[in-house]
């Protein structure tokens, strides 16, 4: 069995964490953050998630960044085999779909 007695998961929000939420989405134009590792470009998709850069604790906006939902799940889930998941959501992004005229 784990034992998680040593990992702290527990978050202290701050009392005014919406206001300052609110202003890291307005600062970042709602636009997802997250740099990808195949095009080493933001994502840029619509972000409505506020996530700590580094620190966990610190609240200060210059640790904060928004990110979209995708990027959230990401980050808070596992941190690992990161770069492998988005070569694949890249892929299939840009296997368009076949042209119904084509179809045999
Ligand atoms: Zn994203």
């Amino acid at each position: 069995m784990p034992n998680w007695e040593g990992s702290d998961r527990k978050e202290t929000l701050p009392p005014d964490w919406e206001k300052r939420r609110l202003r890291v989405l307005r600062r970042d134009r709602y636009r997802c953050q997250h740099v990808r590792y195949d095009t080493g470009r933001k994502c840029a998709a619509f972000a409505n998630q506020v996530d700590h850069i580094n620190d966990r604790e610190d609240h200060d906006e210059r640790n904060l960044q928004s990110l979209c939902e995708w990027h959230h799940l990401r980050k808070s889930g596992s941190q690992g085999g990161t770069a492998a998941a988005e070569a694949r959501q890249a892929r299939e992004a840009s296997s368009k779909p076949r042209h119904p005229g084509l179809r045999p």
